[in-house]
């Protein structure tokens, strides 16, 4: 599939700090909006419906799934998430680059249909940290932290199948590295090719 549009897709263990660093970059770049996935998980703390997810049960996400709605749907600690067409169609078609805060099963079905879509895996930079930022966000209990931990050890294994690779050892340095990455992926010829078509007609490149 194609939009006159760039897709990035950041995965990432959680602990990772994808979050942050995907965050961060929104708001310093207005060309580049989030996705919104579903999910069937519960919210959390300050988290409303159709801000960071839609929240849905698993009888409505299974329906969604039988329509075709999603481009892609992953289990993920126990629960499903999705990316549906109607979050991300529509936006890329107007010109809008999206970036996708996906886990690795949903990055890799994401590139099989957008053979253009920019994959950016995000590691911590050692077991250490991982095991320090997952219990200073206090979010889960200590048996869900070890859980996390195992599952990070295969999803590591993931990392050769991206274009990309930030290691979130220093915030900032982090964030630079992903803004290059965006800003690289804009200049590349494809790129270009596709969100300004008008201006390689004008040119009367063809
Ligand atoms: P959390 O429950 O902590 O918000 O997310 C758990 C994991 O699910 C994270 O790795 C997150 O990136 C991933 N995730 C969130 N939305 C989607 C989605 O639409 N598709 C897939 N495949 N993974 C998602």
């Amino acid at each position: 599939m194609d939009y006159p549009a760039n897709l990035f897709v950041v995965a990432a263990p959680s602990g990772s700090g994808k979050s942050s660093l995907v965050k961060a970059l929104m708001e310093l770049d207005a060309g580049v909006a989030p996705s919104i996935s579903h999910t069937t998980r519960a919210p959390r703390g300050q988290e409303m419906d159709g801000r960071e997810y839609f929240f849905v049960d698993r009888t409505a996400f299974d329906a969604m799934i039988e329509a075709g709605d999603f481009f892609e749907w992953a289990e993920v600690h126990g629960n499903r998430y999705g990316t549906s067409r109607q979050a991300i169609a529509a936006r890329m078609q107007a010109g809008h680059d999206v970036v996708l805060e996906i886990d690795w099963q949903g990055a890799l079905q994401i590139r099989r249909l957008f053979a253009n879509a920019v994959l950016i895996f995000v590691l911590p930079p050692s077991w250490d940290e991982l095991r320090a930022r997952l219990q200073r966000r206090g979010e889960d209990s200590a048996e869900v932290i070890e859980l996390r931990l195992a599952n990070a050890r295969s999803e590591f294994g993931q990392v050769r199948n991206f274009d990309y690779v930030i290691i979130n050892e220093i915030f900032e340095r982090a964030l630079f590295d992903l803004k290059a990455i965006v800003h690289a992926q804009r200049l590349k010829y494809g790129a270009q090719r596709r969100t300004r078509a008008a201006t390689f007609k004008a040119l009367d490149i063809d």
